[in-house]
């Protein structure tokens, strides 16, 4: 799996990877490679020092820790191989790099229910790993269709930045493509393997797909997903319900652990949970995003943080009765446990606006008693002192 997001951060991180000095190498290389699949190599894994301190890392102890335990209870002997970085996008991905570079989206982590599912996941980029695809996709992909263009990159590469750039435009051309679907459902079998040997219910396995499927279908941007357009990281996947389907009757067949693990998963993620939900709202796909947000309340998440980020969805999305849904929302997250500050700012903004002055006056002051250091406190205290009869 590779968004379009993370192509751009590999591009620019690709860029960047131009100026910095030579790193010692980090990950295990096949005796067998060209020089040319050496020098991608060697850029993988001067990315990979990029990543590590690139802006985009969630670095969180615990967090990376759970991740990475998750990771060698599937990967086994090979856990000292694979290396995961958990990266703040807010899509459903996971990528993995012929180096042992793993990344894991916060969009993942918001999405999985628990240990399981993520073990799955993990499982699956695991055998892109283990079965060298992303070699394999580099060789056809250079000796098919792509001939000319590498031939112009070497060229172009020759003149400007010389092997290094060659090295840096071979990496961006090998991240353009996407693994074949039979590379894709060997991985799926290999995830589902391997998390089974690993004691996990993998009857979970097919749920990731199931889910997924829900929210792809309360899209807004589902018709324009299906002509290859916008964000869309399953185009060259197997449709999610093959997967689906594939993965159930797999579970029926082979019952694996009983393992679940949404305890030990909630306990590694809650903090982030409404960090997650507002980096989600960047998309702009609020349809979806409402629909992904009940889907994680009836999943048994907190239902503060979800109610206000269901209410914010509805405040940008602006059709008719958006701003009833919203407010309804937001009154619902105010009664919860853990709504995040800002319920009571935009409680306090509606009923200004809409001349409730003690409602307003009483949101407003909540909000600063929540969250004392606001940016915006000053303003807010004109608010109340404008209000205050
Ligand atoms: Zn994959």
């Amino acid at each position: 799996m590779m968004s379009r997001f993370l192509r751009t951060v590999f591009t620019g991180l690709a860029g960047l990877a131009m100026t910095v000095p030579a790193v010692a190498q980090t990950s295990m290389r096949p005796t067998d490679m060209s020089t040319d699949e050496a020098g991608m190599w060697y850029q993988v894994d001067k990315i990979e020092q990029q990543i590590k301190t690139a802006g985009v890392r969630v670095t969180d102890p615990q967090l990376v820790q759970y991740v990475q335990d998750v990771t060698c209870k599937v990967t086994g002997p090979d856990c000292p191989q694979i290396r995961p970085y958990i990266i703040n996008a807010g899509v459903f991905n996971a990528s993995m790099y012929p180096n042992g570079m793993m990344l894991v989206n916060s969009g993942l982590l918001l999405r999985a229910e628990n240990e399981a599912q993520l073990a799955c996941v993990i499982g699956h980029e695991y055998g892109h790993f283990k079965e060298l695809h992303s070699l394999e996709r580099w060789r056809k992909a250079k000796s098919l269709a792509n001939a000319s263009i590498f031939l112009q990159l070497a060229a172009g590469a020759a003149g400007a930045g010389g092997e290094a750039g060659y090295g840096v435009q071979l990496m961006t051309v090998l991240l353009q493509q996407s693994f074949s679907r039979e590379h894709e459902r060997e991985a799926d079998k290999i995830g589902f393997e391997t998390a089974a040997a690993a004691g996990y219910d993998v009857a979970e396995c097919a749920d990731v797909w199931t889910n997924i499927i829900s929210e792809q279908e309360s899209s807004t941007f589902r018709k324009v997903r299906k002509r290859g357009k916008g964000i869309n990281i399953f185009s060259s996947h197997p449709v999610p319900k093959e997967r689906a389907e594939t993965l159930a009757a797999m579970a029926e067949a082979t019952p694996g652990g009983e393992d679940i693990g949404k305890v030990e998963h909630a306990a590694a993620t809650d903090k982030f949970y409404a960090q997650w939900l507002e980096t989600e709202l960047l998309a702009k796909d609020y349809d979806r995003h409402i629909h992904l947000y009940n889907q994680l309340k009836a999943r048994g998440r907190s239902s503060g943080p979800s109610d206000y980020y269901i209410g914010e969805a509805y405040r940008k999305r602006k059709e008719d009765g958006d701003r009833e849904r919203a407010v309804a929302a937001w009154e619902a997250a105010a009664a919860a446990p853990g709504a995040p500050a800002q319920v009571w700012r935009s409680l306090g903004e509606h009923y200004r606006r809409t001349k409730q002055k003690p409602q307003a006056l009483n949101a407003y002051r909540k909000y600063l008693a929540a969250a004392p250091a606001a940016p915006d406190r000053e303003l807010i205290a004109a608010y109340i002192d404008r209000l205050t009869p």
